[in-house]
């Protein structure tokens, strides 16, 4: 069995859809930015928090949990600048709790959730695992923490661990059941679809004096779809043993602009976007775009579904969305 934390968030729901044909799958998640009806009804559900040491021996003591997931973090740059205890609270203490139980029930291996924010603003156009880690927020601090510390638990404990490192994770699950719901919204592509569907007035271009070709910033959009298939083939490869401490980025290895992302919205939906430039929003590098060779060579992922894809798929559930 596998525990997904978080399981019930953007990014696990998705990834359960996935690994309940292949797992049985548990997922623990405390709702606070998650949905109950976005978990996969063949999944067993917890409601809990992963800093709670009881709601989590509970867990392991009453399912054979081979592997834990774990999406369950604050993810909003802005926000951790402003309360950056919400983040070390959450994103580092209750993970190291989690570990904590891990290590005690003997169960070590492990997949993490990591971030493009860890590479800061990078001086190379396209970034690969060994491009220097320099956080610029708390959020990015509070990933690579984690990442530190599972190097450091895999040496002296045997943990064996998968890093994920997302880029700009978008789109929705083809069936349009599952797809992007935060509130407040503060994610580009779903800003802009509510916009052409008229539950917002205007779209903000949040800069449009980057050092980019048409000034606004670059950013590699990846299907959450992708991200759920890269995260299957990271967890075979924990499992048959073949892998014990690896980080991989996983982008598309294109950047798509803020322009270029608003005209193949209304290209996709044909509808015409009201927009309006604004300043930069604080913390944002001018471009962010990933090699993801690595994966490529070692496990044989690539994202399969490209911008128009993504935000086809976005469309369809953002035309209907059930919660
Ligand atoms: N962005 C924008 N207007 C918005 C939301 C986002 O111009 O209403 C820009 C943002 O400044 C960034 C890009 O779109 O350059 C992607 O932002 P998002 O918040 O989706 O993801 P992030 O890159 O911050 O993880």
């Amino acid at each position: 069995m596998i525990l997904v934390v978080g399981g019930a968030g953007y990014i696990g729901s998705h990834l359960v859809k996935e690994l309940v044909e292949k797992e049985k799958v548990i997922v623990l998640d405390n709702l606070s930015t998650g949905h109950r009806e976005a978990v996969d009804s063949r999944a067993i559900f917890v409601e809990g928090d992963l800093g709670d040491e009881e709601d989590l021996q509970m867990i392991f003591s009453s399912y054979p949990i081979k592997a834990v997931m774990h999406f369950a973090a604050f993810s909003l740059v802005g926000e951790s600048v402003i309360d950056p205890l919400k983040y070390y609270q959450n994103n580092v203490a209750s993970t190291i709790t989690l570990l904590n139980v891990m290590m005690r029930n003997n169960v070590k291996n492990f997949i993490f959730s990591s971030t493009a924010a860890t590479y800061g603003i990078p001086n190379v156009d396209v970034i690969d695992e060994k491009t220097v880690t320099a956080p610029i927020n708390p959020y990015g601090h509070s990933k690579l923490m984690i990442e530190q510390i599972l190097g450091d638990f895999s040496k002296a404990y045997g943990l064996h661990y998968v890093v994920l490192r997302y880029f700009n994770a978008a789109g929705a699950h083809e069936s349009a059941k599952i797809g992007e719901s935060h509130d407040p919204e503060t994610h580009l592509i779903p800003i802009i679809l509510q916009q052409l569907l008229g539950q917002r007035d205007q779209i903000s271009v949040f800069g449009t004096d980057y050092d980019t070709a048409d000034g606004t910033c670059i950013r590699d959009y990846i299907h959450v779809t992708d991200l759920a298939s890269a995260h299957i083939l990271a967890l075979e490869s924990l499992l048959n043993e073949e892998k014990s401490a690896e980080v991989y980025n996983l982008g598309n290895g294109l950047g798509y602009s803020v322009k270029e992302v608003i005209e193949t919205c209304e290209k996709v939906t044909g509808v015409e976007a009201n927009v309006v430039m604004a300043d930069r929003r604080a913390g944002d590098p001018a471009r962010l775009v990933a090699s993801s060779e690595k994966i490529f060579t070692e496990l044989g992922w690539k994202a399969e579904r490209n911008l128009e894809q993504i935000i086809a798929d976005a469309w369809k559930w953002h035309q209907k969305q059930q919660y």
